[in-house]
């Protein structure tokens, strides 16, 4: 066998087996402590500041929400734009919504705005102004940019090619040499934008769900399995097993975690979130994210919600469509459920 893929077959169903043999010596939560302290360290430190520091860029009046820009700092030496939506009904604390973009050119992309942050006239990008719609649904939304897309490329990214389309290359390699991973960073930011999130006036922070598309429903689930004040969580275009999808087609760099596979493949990870309410959605003609794969993980994470008595939160839908957002039974799921 000169060449390497029974191999990595072979590794693959070793990986399988080990890691059902510790599940089997274990109970549930000693099983899920476990995993999420792996998690954890397989995903890098990050040094984050003391104490958040936010402050307010802009406010734009739109007729039936508010939108703000606010710049946060939640690592040391780094800080990021996110938008913050607001609906004009008065309500009091409302349930919130963290908003996670995958690639593009970032929070503009989910929020109704083209790159240069004049609006999106169409309706035909694939994030479908996703943010807008939650924000149109009642709920209060934080949309942070993650590192790597739009404002946030590397210079030196840019000047190598001022079209390059994102820096994840430079930013993953750099970071794997150092002991960290770019999808720690991300999640790192997101758990401090949470933080701020969840101290806003206008949030009830009992209710905060998240919404994520692609990779930022790579960062969504994390998230979630991380950090019980996420309520209940919508992943898009993403819940699948890593054999089917990032294993099989050609995918970012940003979507290899070392050594996940010793850890959990992708529907024990997103099990993670069992009891809360989750949502898993996907098109059924996605190329990177099969809905083949789709349908293995949906099974499976049903069965692991069933042995935590919690069938009743988890729901799903396979949608005519690519790789895109659909929100058609997801959006209304998120609102029915923060809104209990
Ligand atoms: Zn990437």
């Amino acid at each position: 066998m000169r060449r390497g893929d029974s191999y990595l077959d072979k590794l693959y169903e070793e990986a399988a087996g080990q890691r059902a043999a510790r599940n089997a010596a274990a109970g549930p939560a000693e099983r899920k402590g476990r995993l999420l302290e792996q998690l954890k360290a397989s995903l890098g430190a990050f040094e984050r500041v003391g104490r958040i520091r936010s402050v307010p860029l802009e406010r734009v009046e739109f007729p039936d929400y508010v939108r703000e820009r606010v710049e946060l700092s939640v690592v040391a030496g780094l800080s990021f734009g996110a938008y913050v939506l607001l609906p004009k009904k008065p309500g009091g604390r409302r349930p919130g919504v963290i908003a996670v973009h995958g690639h593009g050119y970032g929070s503009r992309q989910i929020c109704g705005m083209l790159a240069d942050g004049t609006p999106d006239p169409g309706d035909t990008d694939i994030y479908r102004h996703f943010a807008v719609q939650l924000v149109r649904r009642g709920m209060a939304v934080i949309a942070p940019d993650m590192i790597g897309f739009g404002e946030r490329m590397l210079q030196a990214d840019l000047d190598d090619n001022p079209q390059s389309p994102n820096s994840c290359y430079r930013l993953s390699t750099q970071l794997l040499m150092m002991g960290k991973t770019l999808t720690g960073l991300r999640v790192t930011e997101m758990l401090g934008a949470l933080d701020y999130f969840a101290r806003r006036e206008e949030v009830d922070p009992q209710r905060i769900g998240i919404v994520g598309f692609s990779g930022g429903a790579l960062i969504s689930c994390l998230v979630s399995a991380l950090d019980e004040r996420i309520e209940a969580a919508a992943l898009i275009g993403f819940p699948n097993t890593f054999k089917d999808s990032v294993m099989s087609v050609h995918h970012c760099i940003c979507n290899y975690t070392p050594g996940i596979l010793e850890i959990a493949e992708l529907p024990e990870l997103i099990g993670l979130i069992a009891p809360r309410p989750l949502f898993l959605e996907s098109g059924d003609r996605d190329p990177i994210f099969p809905a083949e794969g789709f349908r293995k993980a949906v099974e499976e994470i049903r069965s692991i919600y069933r042995a935590e008595g919690a069938e009743e939160r988890f729901d799903s839908d396979l949608f005519p469509g690519g790789h895109e957002v659909s929100g058609r039974k997801s959006f209304d799921w998120l609102k029915r459920t923060l809104g209990r």
